[in-house]
């Protein structure tokens, strides 16, 4: 691994300051993915900002009309808060289906929506839900935040937060597994509140997107036949060895209506 400085900050004006400083620092939330990346070369940062001195950044509560979770907290935490489990179980359930319980217990919100990865879970459930994400310097909607493969609408120096869900919102998620690593081969996250339904698609290749026929659809009706037939855009799903484009495409559909399912059946 490349030689590199590591600091750790105590506050969030710290930390932004030292990436402004150094453009090519890279800030470590759980190492998930950074870490991973150095080691195999893919990443070669000079200076390593690590976030886990700012306490702030792990706070997880009820804000009345939304619940907040701060970038910080792991997956363990969401999958363990009663909080969460209360407000919006179907994000405990999204968080526990995530890889094992090591990467659960390092691993970040606020690292893994920054990082972008085009199979993981947490993206389509935040934009799903119609989540506000904040910055150091500005909130951001859900819907202009994920930008495609590995792309986020986050500038080089700005930090991530944490997340608004709102209230009120029913979500379920199921993802069909890459059996090594638990990413998504595909993956759907319906939500529902009293003014929409929103239907986000993980894993099909380009990054998570809104499948808006579905959304259209099951606004006039909440029921798995208002699915039949429908299929979301070819061109937004890729082949790799695991999985083939028009395979991905399928189970999109399929999870989807499972998902709708699930969500009607503990309701
Ligand atoms: C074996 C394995 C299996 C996995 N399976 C799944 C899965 O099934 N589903 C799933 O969703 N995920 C999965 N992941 C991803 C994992 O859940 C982590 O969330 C993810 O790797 C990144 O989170 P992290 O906290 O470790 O971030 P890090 O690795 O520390 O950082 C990732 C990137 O985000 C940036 N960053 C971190 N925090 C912030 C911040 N607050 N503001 C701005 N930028 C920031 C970093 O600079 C870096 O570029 C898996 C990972 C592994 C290793």
């Amino acid at each position: 691994m490349t030689p590199f400085e590591y600091r750790r900050a105590t506050t969030v004006a710290e930390a932004v300051t030292w990436l402004r400083d150094e453009p090519e620092a890279k800030l470590l939330a759980g190492g998930q993915s950074l870490l991973g990346a150095m080691k195999l070369g893919l990443a070669a940062p000079p200076l390593l900002i690590d976030l886990g001195g700012i306490e702030a950044l792990r706070a997880l509560r009820d804000e009345g009309s939304s619940l907040w979770i701060g970038a910080l907290c792991t997956h363990a935490t969401v999958v363990a808060s009663p909080l969460v489990r209360e407000c919006l179980p179907g994000l405990a359930c999204l968080a526990a289906g995530i890889a094992d319980q090591q990467v659960r217990n390092r691993g970040t919100l606020g690292g893994s929506l920054a990082n972008a990865d085009p199979a993981a879970c947490w993206q389509a459930g935040v934009l799903a839900c119609g989540a506000t994400l904040l910055t150091d310097r500005r909130a951001i909607s859900a819907d202009d935040f994920f930008q495609g493969l590995f792309s986020t609408a986050l500038e080089p120096d700005e930090l991530l937060l944490g997340a608004h869900f709102p209230l009120g919102v029913q979500l379920s998620y199921l993802k069909f597994e890459q059996p090594a690593s638990r990413f998504a081969l595909a993956g759907a996250a319906v939500a529902r509140s009293e003014s929409e339904v929103r239907v986000a698609l993980t894993g099909l290749g380009h990054g998570v997107f809104r499948w808006q026929e579905a959304e259209a659809a099951l606004s006039r009706r909440f029921e798995p036949e208002m699915l039949a037939g429908l299929r979301p855009d070819a061109n937004r799903a890729s082949s790799d060895l695991h999985a083939s484009a028009d395979y991905r495409l399928h189970l999109a559909g399929v999870l989807t209506r499972r998902a709708l399912i699930n969500m009607r059946q503990t309701s």
